[in-house]
């Protein structure tokens, strides 16, 4: 070989991030990206429902890595050499602007992914890196003398003097295959960021309700989120569940998505200021039905079959609300008890978590300590964040370092 050659396994955003780093940065060696598929980035292009979701406008690095619910601590270091202000710096030099959404998250101002497919593709392209498509890399050697001996579908080999695997998330335990022969191990597979499936008539009955901002916990363990929760025909959604199932991905795998969950309607009043509301209710309305005069910001018909699910007669006026069904009515609302039964996924979003464990990976290179030369980035790690950007941020944060890291050591010394 006469240029030091990298190879890049995995045509995904954290694979052609690195791999644009890297080229832009050592343009005397020879990158090449491998990519099993037909297309290259096919992830980003349905990404944010076509929009491309690119990152998320928080700007300080620890707070930027609280996001994670796994690789949080890994992710500081790298955040504080590249995170989401320099993200959106890359793409505007590159001619691609950022808006923010009022949540925070980030996204071309064309609203279309393709956007930022083209952006890479022709980035990578000028930068000189070989691009390979239907070319995934079956098995790999390292050779005595530290070359990686790659054999590839179709039946060809390949040298390189540096592999970067960005081969994105380990759905199943194979996809983090040619990690593990190299010696790394695999943190399980389990999904993450997923919906909760209830039986509870009253709840489907609700499908379609939203309220902006609910606290939702599982009774026995730390796991607690507050945010907006969507009632479905299935059960629960919205961010606080989404989020929810993020922290909890393991915990909840482990209780195979049966488990009791305590939502909490009012978060903002305690016992004593909710009860001295229902009082001031009852001494200003004692005519009016105890069903038919909802707290707010609570809507109509969740307020009904809350009062219900505490059993309050339809007719009932708050003249007439005894004590003891005042106190079953405080329960309901701060303490609704209810099981879930299953799990779907967020609009067909697949997001797993587990991955190449990371304490095996030096996160100011990406460059593994156990096989030197070998460098991971993107979901192949066991990391993961909830939604709103935060999973790209990491792809392209690892990717950028690790594409730096290989530039400096293929450079001619
Ligand atoms: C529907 C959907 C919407 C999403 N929306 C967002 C969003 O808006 N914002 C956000 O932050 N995150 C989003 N995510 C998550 C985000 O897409 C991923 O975190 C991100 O794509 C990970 O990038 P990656 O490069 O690590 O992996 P990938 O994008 O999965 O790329 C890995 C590539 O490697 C290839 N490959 C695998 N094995 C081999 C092999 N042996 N040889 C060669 N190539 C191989 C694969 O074919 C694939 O193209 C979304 C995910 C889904 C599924």
């Amino acid at each position: 070989m006469s240029s030091r050659r990298v190879v890049v396994a995995g045509g995904g955003a954290a694979g052609f991030f690195a791999a644009i780093t890297c080229a832009q940065a050592a343009p005397d060696v020879e990158v090449t990206v491998l990519e099993k598929g037909p297309q290259f980035l096919s992830k980003v292009r349905i990404s944010g429902g076509g929009r491309c979701n690119v990152t998320h406008a928080c700007f300080q690095a620890r707070e930027f890595a609280a996001h994670y619910p796994r690789g949080e601590q890994a992710l500081i270091g790298p955040f504080n050499s590249f995170q989401a202000r320099d993200t959106v710096k890359w793409f505007e030099s590159r001619g691609v602007e950022l808006k923010t959404e009022k949540d925070g998250r980030m996204f071309p101002t064309t609203d279309s992914s393709q956007t930022i497919i083209g952006c890479l593709l022709g980035e990578a392209k000028a930068a000189g890196a070989k691009l390979i498509l239907n070319r995934g890399i079956e098995s790999v050697t390292k050779r005595p003398e530290g070359l990686f001996e790659l054999r590839l579908s179709g039946g060809e080999t390949l040298d390189c003097d540096r592999l970067l695997l960005a081969t994105g998330g380990c759905r199943v335990p194979a996809l983090g295959q040619l990690g593990v022969s190299l010696g790394h191990t695999l943190e399980p597979p389990v999904p993450s960021l997923f919906t909760f499936h209830l039986e509870t008539p009253w709840v489907r009955d609700l499908a379609g309700v939203s309220v902006e901002a609910v606290e939702v916990s599982v009774p026995g363990t730390g796991l607690r989120e507050r945010g907006a929760l969507l009632l479905t025909h299935w059960g629960l959604s919205g961010p606080a569940i989404l989020r929810l199932s993020a922290w909890g991905a393991r915990e909840l795998h482990g209780c195979n998505y049966r488990f009791p969950l305590r939502l909490n309607w009012l978060p903002h009043l305690g016992t004593e200021a909710l009860a001295a509301k229902l009082q001031s209710r009852r001494e200003a309305q004692p005519g009016r039905l105890v069903v038919n005069t909802p707290i707010a910001p609570l809507t109509a018909r969740l307020w009904e079959r809350l009062a219900r699910a505490a059993g309050i007669p339809g007719d009932l006026r708050w003249a007439a609300l005894s004590r003891a069904r005042q106190h079953r009515l405080v329960q309901q609302l701060l303490r609704t008890d209810l099981q879930v039964t299953g799990k779907s996924l967020n609009k067909d979003e697949f997001v797993t978590c587990g991955g190449v464990r990371l304490s095996e990976v030096d996160f100011r290179t990406m460059e593994s300590r156990i096989c030197p030369g070998l460098h991971f980035a993107g979901e192949l790690l066991d990391i993961d964040g909830v939604t709103g950007g935060f999973n790209f941020q990491a792809a392209w944060t690892t990717g950028w370092l690790a594409g730096q890291a290989l530039a400096r050591e293929c450079r001619p010394r």
